[in-house]
């Protein structure tokens, strides 16, 4: 009875393929997980402490809508030190999540398209619709590398935006400085607005990060803390970009999420000093631990960052693959959760080394029955 309540725009949110992983998950004892998007570290003690602190001192209430000053601040200069944009402007979201929503509330008017790259992050296309927009999906199977002319084609003049994002969930492809620029400059040249999501930014083992803002000026970087410092239920994020479009998504952030948590924001401002060169260089291990082990066996696109290999599934099918691997107590994510494809699948390594080295031999012999 109730249901005839519920709003057509929920059935854009449909979670039933990766709840039925969960739920298939979710019988299994002492299962091999590799399907966590989140650190396996935890958030370090100093930060904890800052939490702490916080909350004792009394720093509980709402915060500015754009964030504490100390906090803004902070990453407002290291913004600044290097883009050394005029028009930069910065606010803290609740998470990266936060972020993108606001993004998409503050530009995307109904019948906007919005160009994504598949394989995609799965809450793109949802978000994309929740304001009204139009998903147009460009395949980048099998290499998951950006062909700037395919991008080319996709522009129509209702293309409103691009979400890029790189290095990549679920592939762990990070795009070359090439295709960076290539992409930054287009969307500048056809004044459609890029949208760049860096969470795993500090996750880019190869060759050193590079944000499209470099190349265009305009660019609407989201990010956060929740994946470079473990903190992901601690919804700390930020967003930068032109300031007429900051203002526009305070002002869609001031009437729903309000504040990123305002203990944690602290936390933040003493996260920011944090060393990440021990975490990242454990992670640079996993990646290589993972890869080396099953890239004889496996079809993998070389995953440079993030913490995800994105295989092409043994038999065709990401599905029944993954379904398989779970009866065996391995726990990894079917691609069409992010992809219109049910072809390949995703191995998160956010996991210990024990962890990993029982993933690659009980994925080994499941591969060769
Ligand atoms: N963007 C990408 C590509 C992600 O993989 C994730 C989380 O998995 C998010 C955004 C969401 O991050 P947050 O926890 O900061 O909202």
């Amino acid at each position: 009875m109730v249901d005839r309540w519920i709003s057509k725009r929920t059935e854009h949110f449909d979670s039933s393929g990766i709840r039925r992983v969960f739920d298939l998950a979710a019988k299994i004892e002492n299962p091999i997980n590799l399907s966590i998007g989140q650190p396996d570290f935890d958030v370090s003690d100093r930060t904890k402490e800052a939490a702490y602190r916080a909350i004792r001192e009394g720093k509980n209430g709402y915060t500015l809508t754009q964030g504490i000053p100390p906090l803004k601040t902070k990453l407002q200069k290291k913004v600044d030190d290097e883009f050394n944009h005029d028009d930069r402007e910065l606010f803290i979201s609740s998470g990266t999540s936060g972020g993108l929503t606001v993004a998409m509330l503050s530009l995307i008017d109904p019948g906007d398209e919005v160009i994504l790259f598949d394989p995609y992050f799965l809450v793109y296309p949802s978000i994309v619709r929740l304001a009204g927009g139009v998903p147009i999906i460009i395949d980048t199977h099998p290499d998951f590398r950006i062909d700037i002319n395919d991008v080319q084609e996709a522009i129509t003049d209702k293309t409103k935006a691009i979400i890029f994002n790189n290095p990549s969930n679920p592939t762990g492809v990070v795009a070359t400085e090439e295709e960076v620029r290539g992409l930054a400059n287009l969307a500048k040249e056809k004044g459609i607005v890029l949208i760049s999501d860096e969470i795993y930014s500090d996750f880019c083992f190869d060759a050193p990060f590079v944000s499209p803002a470099k190349y265009n000026d305009q660019t609407i970087v989201v990010t956060g803390l929740s994946k470079s410092h473990a903190m992901t239920g601690w919804r700390v994020g930020f967003v930068h970009g032109p300031k007429a479009l900051i203002d526009a998504m305070l002002r869609i952030q001031q009437y729903t999420f309000v504040c990123a948590p305002q203990p944690l924001q602290w936390a933040a401002v003493e996260g920011l000093d944090e060393d990440l060169t021990d975490h990242i260089h454990a992670y640079q291990k996993k990646r290589d631990l993972i890869y080396n082990g099953l890239s004889d066996l496996l079809e993998i696109a070389r995953p440079c960052g993030a913490f995800y290999i994105y295989p092409k599934a043994p038999g065709g099918s990401g599905i029944a693959f993954v379904e398989k691997a779970i009866k065996n107590k391995i726990l990894t994510i079917p691609g069409t959760i992010f992809s219109k494809h049910d072809s390949h699948f995703r191995i998160s390594y956010a996991a210990s080394n024990e962890t990993l080295e029982q993933g690659i031999e009980s994925l080994r012999k499941l591969i060769k029955s």
